[in-house]
């Protein structure tokens, strides 16, 4: 019980520390309007019991006076519940809005070590179910600050009305405390569970219409619709939990609610049967109770509600609160200029959770200028070797240098701002081709996003499009074949200019035209800078400057084509397993 105190008053002191002092100017002006709102709620049991009074003296003030009087509260109560109500929620929204954005920043900062483990669906869930949780239990939660107040101004009035009877029923309330906080606190366990739950479905329908080509060529269907159905009822039972807990709510407050008014009227009437208060105090008194009955409601379910939604905040608090492994360095200098010589110097690497090292006492040196080739059986750490270069993985031990500068020692911008990666698995975003190309220099103007293009074989078929380099290439780049694809994203290299290429060349062949004109960009790409690429052709490795054969996370052979298949060592081997794709037909 004591840890779940302390949390929640850490949560939202954290909250109102880090979060709330931008819109503080507002949230006075909200209490503003609850002090109105709750002061002509209090006004009203008094006007009933001045109404009943008046009757019975038979006073014509009753006609003229009173009626105007409350409509005039009536309407001034509105405004300022109006206001209120848009006050709160133009500041909660700000704060989720400034939660999203900084925990976006956060997670495309964080490692990839991190991210890749992470169903995509899980993280849009933090953005999205989160973000309605938070946004829902602090509507709910300032207003029921709101209603505190209220509840307090009409206590004030029953107090003034009959002192006695207020005691008696004031003494009844926090009973009702002990089941409410009891709800609560289950609430906050269920809503993390039905967060977890919509994550699972968001990845799976995500997952599924992502690779909705296999599904449909593999017959994948009635799998795709199983896995879903489990989700969706998985989604169901947590939320029908979740539901159930909050419905328990309304009706114990509305019983604990009754039975107090019960007990109100039975301690009233023996009163005034032994000459005790008067007919229109206990009428005013009991108008006040009913009038308290929802602002009373509306704080018990305030804890339910506020605990739902800090669940949410704890989660959006625990991302905001991880610190990338992956970062710069303090007093990391920019990578100093250099031809571009790449080390690796004893490098070991492990991926968190697993056993095996993906790469074990990897040295090799690949001299400015050169083209080192990567073979290798699948799962020999090519792929890991090469995304050591740009940090997306730390090397575990050894060091990796750029012209006599480890890694790790200068800043992730300039290092990256060093390299180009050109994969197979081309990335194009859903944008234009212009932009997806300018996406390798920022800065760069129309005739150098033309002039890279053409380098890169590609301006042809990009004058060919709808809209030329206006055209937007669609999700991932869908519209455009294979082929085009990477010469967008060779175009894009061209343009960053870089010191060392990263190649990881395509295991699948292209038709022979893109072929060739692919292998031309990349022969204008490669010139004059470092390569490191992970071969899979055959013209590709009898051109490098020195070929690297990983086994098992290590280097065990390097030399160049010819003197590697003299040495008739792992490197022959590969060849006679026709390891490498042939494209020689370009
Ligand atoms: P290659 O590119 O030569 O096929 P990789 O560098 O992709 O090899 O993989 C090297 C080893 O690391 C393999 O044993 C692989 O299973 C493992 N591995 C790769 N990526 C991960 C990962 N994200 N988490 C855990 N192990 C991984």
């Amino acid at each position: 019980m004591a840890p779940d105190r302390a949390d929640t008053r850490a949560l939202l002191l954290r909250l109102w520390r880090d979060w709330l002092p931008p819109h503080r100017r507002t949230l006075w002006l909200v209490a503003a309007a609850a002090l109105c709102t709750s002061g002509l709620t209090a006004l009203y049991p008094i006007v009933i019991e001045r109404a009943y009074a008046l009757l019975t003296a038979r006073d014509e003030r009753v006609l003229w006076l009173l009626p105007p009087a409350v409509v005039v509260v009536v309407a001034l109560k509105g405004a300022a519940q109006y206001a209120q109500s848009v006050l709160i929620n133009g500041v909660v929204l700000r704060v989720i809005e400034a939660l999203q954005n900084r925990m976006f920043a956060h997670l495309l900062d964080a490692d990839l070590a991190r991210l890749q483990p992470e169903a995509p669906g899980r993280l849009v869930a933090r953005f999205t179910a989160d973000a309605t949780l938070i946004r829902e239990s602090l509507t709910k939660a300032t207003s029921a600050v709101a209603d505190s107040v209220t509840v307090v101004a009409l206590a004030a009035t029953m107090i003034w009305l009959d002192w006695v009877l207020s005691l008696f029923a004031l003494a009844l309330y926090p009973i009702a405390a002990i089941p409410i906080i009891r709800i609560g606190r289950a609430l906050r366990r269920q809503s993390r569970g039905m967060v977890e739950r919509l994550g699972d479905v968001t990845a799976t329908v995500a997952e599924t219409f992502g690779g909705v080509r296999m599904v449909k060529a593999y017959g994948l269907e009635p799998w795709a619709r199983a896995r879903a159905a489990t989700a969706f009822g998985q989604l169901r039972e947590d939320i029908t939990t979740l539901v159930k807990g909050r419905a328990r709510i309304d009706p114990v407050l509305e019983f604990l609610g009754g039975v107090a008014v019960a007990m109100v009227i039975a301690f009233a009437g023996w009163r005034i049967t032994v000459g005790g208060g008067s007919v229109g105090q206990f009428t005013g008194f009991v108008a006040a109770m009913l009038i308290a009955a929802r602002p009373v409601r509306a704080l018990g379910s305030l804890n339910a509600a506020l605990q739902e939604g800090l669940a949410g905040l704890a989660r959006v608090f625990a991302v905001l609160d991880e610190t990338p492994r992956i970062a710069n360095a303090q007093g990391a200098a920019a990578l100093a200029p250099g031809p571009g010589r790449v080390e690796f110097r004893d490098v070991a690497f492990r991926y968190a959770g697993s056993d095996a090292a993906a790469l074990n006492g990897v040295s090799l040196v690949v001299p400015e200028g050169a083209t080192v080739a990567l073979v290798g059986p699948s799962g020999a750490g090519k792929t890991t070797l090469l995304a050591l270069l740009p940090r997306l993985h730390d090397a575990t031990g050894g060091a990796v240098l750029v012209d006599g500068q480890d890694v790790r020692g200068v800043t992730l911008e300039s290092l990256r701002g060093a390299m180009a990666l050109v994969s197979q698995d081309v990335t194009l975003f859903d944008a234009t081709v212009a932009e997806n190309i300018r996406f390798g220099r920022e800065t760069a103007t129309d005739a150098e996003v033309e002039a890279a293009a053409r380098a890169a074989a590609a301006h042809d078929f990009i004058s060919a499009l709808p809209q030329a380099y206006a055209t937007r290439v669609g999700d991932r780049g869908e519209t455009l074949s294979g082929g085009q694809r990477q010469r967008v994203a060779l175009a894009r290299a061209l343009l960053r200019d870089p010191r060392i290429l990263l190649l990881d060349e395509a295991t699948s062949a292209l038709d022979t035209e893109n072929e060739a004109l692919v292998k031309a960009a990349i022969g204008r790409l490669r010139q004059g800078r470092t390569t490191l690429v992970i071969a899979h052709r055959l013209s590709t490795v009898r051109e490098a400057d020195l070929i690297a054969v990983l086994e098992a996370g290590r280097v065990v052979e390097t030399g160049t084509h010819a003197e590697l298949l003299a040495a008739d060592g792992a490197y022959a081997r590969l060849c006679r397993a026709q390891y490498f794709v042939e494209a020689e037909a370009a």
